[in-house]
């Protein structure tokens, strides 16, 4: 689950880390308000940034600088509204819906922090480098020298000699160590309390001054741990979720939309990604990644098919099923009580596995529907590939 930026600074704040005044705003007389309120404690420089759920707004032109209350008025004006466009949200882009109103910082060193669960490791990995502000991956790309890996053994966290050699090693000055530790650690305290799975400042600031700050702040959080996390839930924003996804999970359906043609139905994770990967290796594109689970109904089969069904750009439908838990039969009147419910229009290939295959198989031949049935996932996928074309 992700979170806006000042939503991430709110939790910063509370774990000690420094982030500049900000006030987050929805309309452009609240952000007009917002900049005077932080003006009369003394700001004179704002920044107006987009809350969107995407990284690279900066170079999209969702953050600008002002210097007067009409700059101000004149950015939250040409920002709220507008359909954002960066790297991470795809050639659509993302419609702006608010604002946050911060004090601006003097810019003088852009460095970049973050800290990713490494499934490898199974430890929190904290990453460090120089080359703040601009695309990380990039850096990664180019110069891998630049970053800076250090492994958190999670009964020691993260060290007092881990945060100074981190900090050392990305150009913090000497005099501002001690205060670089503080973010670091704090960040480490927010990342273990919030369940994150991601938390990256990016820049982290070095003021003239020496002081260190969160200009940027970005979480990801682990959505299965968010049961114990009600605070982090409230931060929830169905605007920036994709419809179909939300839909998908009052149904406890494990669904993710792709940009493909071909819908998959599924029961199991990695049957899941299996399936998608025949799809692509003959040639094919999946519309979308679905695990029904173990224990699909014929109300959940119906369900995901109505959703598959409402992306305009869906050719055919392959469910691909291993009885294990699951009968043949139980999916087979799900898929047959589905394709009626829906008036089903696509082609729909289905293979299926295992308990009671054959009671299954002979339902569908005997239902009257259009159903082309596939023995191996190869002839699934291949017959799927074709009916999309
Ligand atoms: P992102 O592009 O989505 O990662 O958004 P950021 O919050 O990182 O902002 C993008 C860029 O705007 C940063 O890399 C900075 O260069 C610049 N920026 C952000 N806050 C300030 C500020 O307070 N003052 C100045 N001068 N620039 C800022
Ligand atoms: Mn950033």
């Amino acid at each position: 689950m992700k979170i806006h930026e000042y939503q991430g600074k709110e939790i910063l704040r509370k774990f000690g880390v420094t982030t500049p005044r900000g006030i987050p705003c929805v309309t452009v007389d609240e952000a007009v308000k917002a900049a005077a309120t932080l003006g009369e404690q003394g700001v004179k420089v704002w920044v107006v940034k987009a809350q969107i759920h995407a990284g690279g707004r900066g170079k999209g032109g969702g953050v600008k600088v002002a210097k007067t209350l009409e700059q101000v008025r004149e950015y939250a004006n040409q920002i709220l509204g507008m359909q954002l466009v960066t790297h991470q949200t795809g050639p659509e882009g993302q419609k702006v819906r608010r604002l946050l109103i911060e004090e601006g910082a003097d810019i003088n060193q852009e460095l970049y922090i973050s800290l990713v669960t490494d499934r490898v490791t199974q430890h929190v990995a904290l990453i460090a480098s120089s080359e703040g502000g601009m695309d990380i991956e990039e850096v990664a790309h180019s110069h891998p020298e630049k970053i800076h890996t250090y492994d958190i053994d999670p009964t020691a966290g993260l060290t007092d000699a881990q945060a100074d050699d981190a900090s050392r090693k990305i150009g913090v000055p000497e005099g501002s160590i001690a205060d670089a530790r503080k973010q670091l650690q704090g960040l480490y305290a927010a990342y273990m309390a919030t369940d994150a799975s991601l938390a990256e400042i990016n820049p982290l600031n070095v003021t003239k001054a020496g002081q260190v700050i969160a200009l940027d702040a970005k979480f990801n959080f682990d959505p299965n741990a968010l049961f114990r996390q009600p605070e982090i839930v409230a931060y929830r924003d169905l605007d920036e979720e994709d419809p179909a996804e939300i839909e998908a999970s009052k149904f406890d359906l494990a669904y993710i939309s792709l940009d493909g043609n071909i819908g998959c139905l599924v029961n199991g994770a990695g049957l899941a990604m299996a399936t998608m990967d025949t799809i692509k290796l003959f040639g094919g594109e999946p519309a979308n990644f679905l695990d029904v689970g173990g224990g699909a109904t014929t109300e959940k089969v119906t369900e995901a098919f109505k959703i598959m069904l409402k992306n305009p750009n869906l050719k055919a439908i392959l469910v691909n099923i291993f009885g294990g838990i699951m009968r043949c039969d139980v999916i087979a009147e799900g898929v047959i009580a589905a394709s009626k419910a829906v008036s089903l229009k696509v082609p729909l290939v289905v293979r299926m596995k295992g308990t009671n295959e054959e009671i299954g198989k002979k339902l569908l031949a005997e239902s009257g529907l259009p159903i082309i049935s596939a023995e191996s996932m190869e002839d699934a996928a291949k017959a799927v590939v074709a009916a999309a074309k």
